[in-house]
């Protein structure tokens, strides 16, 4: 299990809706734990304890590096949502991260959508990504897409001496929310863009709107020059690894290393520029930050457009001090949360 320090993690059962849910909250330091609500049919509940374990600490280390004065928290619904979600279990959702009085606050995340949040905010204030029509900030996934790209060219710039991705090919594996909007700026810019999916409608709908090709063999072998991570976790582990000849990686799945230790270094060694994902997938959570602070769309892309700042120091930064980018960005976030702790004591 990947118990790291969690603070709290809070079970919530409801046999009337069906609702089995689980709140991860890993770190309040820098504030209230912040990050979506996941619903997943996962095989067991061992396996969403794992997730939302994982997802939480993520989350702890994306605000922290983005700036925010937030902490890390993530939800994991188990079930279908295509078939399992309601309304009903969505309210009662809401009244249990209502309980936790503002230490957890969630957000749209994998199965979920806006209404979904609209939804949960008729219980609880202690949510963020509803509708523009009732305050929010909307969907936040084409921000969290911009932030990847900015994310993505960084790398490029640091590895190719140019971040001009003209020509460059491109393979987005998953084109759900965020996958399909970066598709679109990759498009745009005149990259190559190749689309995986375990979706074959989505993938038609995708290649016929951005011309871009469908790609159907091994995703890790592919002979591109960018592999942009964009569907589910742990994509680089001990099988696909020494599969991978993309130069960069760079992608908004969350925890894209199976284990961030291991799995770092190798692609240090192998010298693959990896993009950390908790670091270039931050525009989403920089977008509904906005809800809490009361920042306008110029002030969301003004810091969505910096992750490329970011990105490039800490890929320089891992250099000069031979660690993993992934560590490298670590480091750099537990900082901040350590000296929030100092001042905090004092
Ligand atoms: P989504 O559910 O809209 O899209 C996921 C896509 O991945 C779907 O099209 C699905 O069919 C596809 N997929 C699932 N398993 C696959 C597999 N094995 N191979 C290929 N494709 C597969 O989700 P999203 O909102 O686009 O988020 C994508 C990822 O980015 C997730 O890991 C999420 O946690 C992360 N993320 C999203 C946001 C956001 O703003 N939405 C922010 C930060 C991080």
């Amino acid at each position: 299990m990947s118990f790291n320090d969690h603070e709290q993690v809070v079970f919530c059962n409801d046999k009337d809706t069906g609702l089995r849910a689980i709140i991860g909250i890993h770190n309040t330091v820098l504030g209230p734990a912040l990050g979506g609500t996941r619903m997943w049919n996962y095989n067991s509940e061992w396996e969403a304890l794992n997730d939302v374990l994982r997802l939480s600490r993520g989350m702890t280390y994306k605000s922290a590096i983005t700036g925010l004065n937030l902490g890390g928290g993530k939800a994991v619904l188990i079930g279908d949502a295509k078939t399992q979600k309601t309304p009903e279990l969505m309210r009662r959702f809401g009244e249990f991260v209502h309980s936790l009085s503002g230490k957890y606050i969630t957000a749209e995340d994998v199965g979920m959508d806006t209404e979904d949040m609209d939804i949960v905010r008729e219980v609880t204030p202690y949510v963020t990504g509803i509708s523009e029509s009732k305050g929010g900030a909307g969907n936040p996934s084409p921000i969290t897409a911009y932030g990847v790209f900015m994310g993505m060219k960084a790398a490029a710039e640091y590895k190719y001496g140019s971040d001009d991705l003209d020509g460059r090919k491109v393979l987005v594996q998953g084109i759900g929310h965020v996958g399909e909007s970066l598709v679109e700026h990759l498009s745009n810019e005149g990259a190559k863009v190749y689309i995986a999916d375990i979706n074959p409608a989505r993938l038609e709908e995708v290649a016929r709107k951005y011309s871009a090709q469908i790609y159907t063999e091994d995703v890790y072998e592919a002979d591109v020059d960018i592999y942009a991570p964009c569907a589910l976790g742990a994509t680089i582990n001990d099988d696909t690894i020494y599969r991978i000849k993309a130069s960069i990686i760079a992608g908004a799945a969350n925890n894209q290393l199976a284990d961030d230790k291991v799995h770092g270094q190798i692609l240090q060694e192998k010298g693959i520029v990896y993009a950390p994902d908790f670091l270039i997938n931050a525009g989403g959570i920089i977008n509904v930050y906005a809800e809490l602070e009361g920042y306008d769309r110029t002030e969301i892309m003004r810091r969505t457009e910096n992750i490329y700042n970011t990105t490039l120091e800490i890929l320089k930064t891992a250099e000069a001090r031979k660690i993993s980018t992934h560590f490298a960005a670590l480091q750099i976030a537990q900082q901040r949360i350590d000296n929030r702790k100092r001042e905090n004591s004092n």
